[in-house]
């Protein structure tokens, strides 16, 4: 398919002009006119674009592209070899941040649900309709280790668990990636735990303090999913060829 069409489903379908974002969401790097085969990833590294090199792929699909605010601008070293690659092999890079988080079916928090079994009840932030994570329930009351080695099992990864004074787990939020601040909403929410991908040093004193669990599942390791279902929509509707690789990731 053309790349110009792709690019306008995608963005009918994950509305980048909703959400206030720290980067150009949709075609960052502009590529070859036609589109057969898509490379998908989570992160637009150079071990990425050397695997969609040798597989031959007209475009790469990624959740962190490049271009963020606040980044030197200047083409240099990592990023102009980065560049550089892509456009020598005319390679289009296609990125998706927040509104590939946030999509209900597609998206990283929805496909993250999907995989370890939780039940979506609402947002994590009720009142503002732009902000991601989910509120929801386990399909029964756990322990936290149990919790815990079911999400290790799922993922391939033990999460960081950080005890919250040995309560069950049933009621849960979860936001994937950088999301270790929002645990102050969940807290609000009142549920028993929540899930993000990072965490940081003050995240372990509020949920000791809090008594809500905290799980860090890794920040890749909670974002690989909404790239590849995204990534086999497109083979399903327009009929391209598709697959995600994993650049394994350990934080
Ligand atoms: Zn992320």
């Amino acid at each position: 398919m053309q790349l110009n069409d792709l690019i306008a489903r995608l963005d009918d379908l994950l509305q980048p002009a909703r959400f206030a974002d720290y980067c150009p969401n949709g075609l960052q790097v502009q590529g070859r006119a036609e589109v057969r085969h898509v490379v998908s990833g989570v992160t637009a590294s150079e071990a990425l674009i050397d695997a969609a090199i040798a597989e031959g792929a007209d475009a790469i699909l990624v959740h962190h592209g490049y271009f963020w605010k606040g980044e030197n601008p200047v083409v240099t070293g990592m990023k102009r070899r980065r560049l550089g690659k892509l456009l020598a092999h005319d390679i289009s890079l296609l990125a998706y941040h927040l509104p590939l988080d946030a999509h209900p079916q597609l998206g990283n928090n929805a496909q993250l649900a999907l995989r370890l079994g939780l039940l979506r009840e609402g947002p994590l932030f009720p009142l503002d309709s732009r902000a991601v994570g989910d509120v929801g329930t386990l399909p029964e009351t756990m322990t936290a280790a149990a919790l815990a080695a079911h999400i290790g099992a799922v993922l391939g990864r033990a999460p960081l668990h950080i005890d919250a004074g040995g309560r069950d787990i049933r009621r849960l939020a979860w936001c994937t990636g950088g999301a270790q601040g929002f645990i102050e909403q969940a807290v609000a929410m009142g549920v028993d735990a929540y899930l993000s991908g990072e965490i940081s040093e003050p995240t372990v004193h509020t949920a000791r303090e809090s008594g809500v669990h905290y799980f860090a599942l890794g920040h890749h390791a909670s974002e690989r999913y909404g790239v590849q279902a995204l990534g086999d929509w497109c083979a399903r509707e327009f009929g391209l060829t598709h697959r995600f690789i994993d650049i394994d990731n350990p934080a």
